[in-house]
């Protein structure tokens, strides 16, 4: 048994559980500085394990484990000490957004108007998401923002990024971008690990950014980008992702309230995260503009789904495909066997994501059910990859850059 190699759980399973496969990746801890260099220390780190068919019955996400190799198991590492550290240091970071930074319940948004003119950009960042939301040629929003594909030795996206700024300024003639909304659907790495490099680079250096704070997910990375948003002082604002602080332009789907923890809700009236998989907790976005719409699951999952009013959103004229087109994130109800095919019917599907970066990724039955009407930005060397998917709200038209 090694107890050196501490681990940090950041997903279990998640893809394709009607085929009954099993995967985990891990993150292994690693000594950062946090007071010094944050992008740097963003940049060597962490190796992550995936896991085939192991005992993970014990396990839980956003737990600190360790990995016994010879009887295949993992053992709780949430009582060593550098768990103990990440863990309370998560807790304090959040903590200090929440009381300096935090919108909870009674956000009144600054302005809200109708946009003739939306165009939105799905760049190609590997395994992950990243979404810019182009509204009158002017302000611009984002939702998630991966840069590194941690699948695939985080592998570095940012060229197809700065492509795509340079065709929005160029086509939208804006002379600096500055990104006013940053929309996170959940804590995982391939939905935030480009938030250092906007920051840094100055593409968001004021505005909000919509978060769940509440929830302690105490991974390396997690704390990295908290510890960056707290030196941004009260230049920024953090939104509560909730039903009741959005607006008809910006609409929340789900959660109608916060989800706080993971585990079994015992008479709190608190939410917590169905099938006790972060996936459940993705905020389920709809940008609605000129009487078009566009919706953003992030991981969703059937277990997220079936707390969701299908109607609500069945009308979408345009649609991100949730869990970069899992089953899992396709599959609503697991007792009726439907699946979001089958209600959201007129509709174009976006897939962001990486063709094979998990087994499961990307399914032929989401593929098949959205036939003719579905866009990938991994081409899977079709047609060669575009650095990124153009979709223009008023015409209906997609092109590939
Ligand atoms: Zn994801």
């Amino acid at each position: 048994m090694n107890y050196s190699d501490l681990y940090f759980v950041n997903s279990i399973d998640g893809l394709d559980e009607v085929n009954g496969v099993k995967y985990m990746t891990l993150f292994k801890h690693q000594p950062i500085d946090y007071t010094h260099n944050i992008e740097e220390n963003q940049k060597h780190f962490l190796p992550v394990t995936i896991v085939d068919s192991i005992k993970v019955n014990r396990v839980y996400e956003g737990q600190y484990v360790f990995y016994d190799t010879k009887n295949k198991e993992f053992l709780n590492g949430n009582n060593d000490v550098r768990a103990r550290k990440e863990v309370i240091y998560n807790n304090i970071l959040r903590h200090s957004l929440y009381s300096s930074n935090f919108e909870e319940n009674s956000y009144t948004p600054e302005k809200v108007y109708d946009s003739k003119s939306v165009s939105t950009y799905h760049v190609y960042v590997g395994h992950g998401n990243l979404s810019i939301i182009v509204l009158n040629n002017s302000e611009i929003w984002v939702i998630d923002c991966s840069l590194y594909d941690f699948m695939d030795s985080y592998k570095n996206y940012t060229n197809n990024f700065e492509e795509c700024i340079r065709y929005i300024k160029d086509k939208h003639k804006i002379g600096d971008i500055k990104i006013s909304k940053l929309l996170f659907t959940h804590m995982h790495y391939d939905h935030f690990s480009g938030a250092l490099y906007l920051i840094q680079n100055k593409y968001f250096a004021e505005g909000e950014i919509w978060l769940n704070l509440y929830f302690s997910w105490s991974s390396q990375n997690y704390n990295l980008l908290l510890t960056k948003l707290k030196s941004m002082g009260n230049k920024i604002k953090i939104i509560n992702p909730i039903k009741s602080n959005g607006n008809n332009i910006l609409e929340i789907v789900y959660p109608d309230k916060i989800i706080k923890k993971r585990g079994q809700k015992i008479n709190t009236g608190e939410e917590t995260v169905p099938g006790n998989k972060i996936n459940n907790a993705s905020v389920l976005y709809k940008l609605n503009f000129n009487k078009k719409s566009l919706l953003f699951p992030g991981d969703l999952e059937t277990k997220g789904w079936e707390k969701i009013n299908h109607s609500a959103v069945s009308n979408s004229s345009y649609y991100c495909i949730s869990h970069h087109g899992s089953f899992n994130g396709h599959l609503l109800n697991s007792n009726t066997n439907t699946t979001l095919a089958q209600w959201y019917t007129g509709g174009t599907a976006i897939l962001m994501g990486r063709h094979n970066a998990y087994p499961g990724i990307f399914d032929n039955r989401v593929l098949a059910d959205f036939t003719g009407r579905i866009y990938l930005n991994d081409q899977n060397g079709i047609n060669s990859n575009p650095k990124f998917i153009e979709l223009d709200w008023m015409t209906g038209i997609v092109r590939y850059h």
